[in-house]
């Protein structure tokens, strides 16, 4: 397992918090994020607002909505890369 890198890491991290990945994987991103303030951040934020809504809903969120936020959070981690 090579180490994780921010910058190919941003793509895993959805992912990772999708959990869908393998548990290797996993283990390796979670590790990297401990040590990352920048992927613990983008973490700490994805899963605030997807757990407020799901805990609203109680039902997967809608297709359209998990992109817009997926988007958005792209956005913000591109803004983190370049800062
Ligand atoms: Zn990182």
């Amino acid at each position: 397992m090579n180490p994780i890198a921010c910058t190919s890491g941003v793509d895993l991290l959805m992912e990772f918090l999708d959990g869908v990945l393998p548990a290797e994987v996993t283990a390796a991103l979670e590790e990297h994020v401990a040590g990352c303030p920048r992927c613990a951040a983008v973490v700490a934020s994805y899963q605030a607002t997807p757990r407020i809504l799901r805990d609203a809903t109680a039902v997967p969120l809608p297709a359209d909505v998990e992109a817009t936020l997926k988007s958005f959070l792209r956005a913000r981690t591109t803004a983190f890369r370049n800062s």
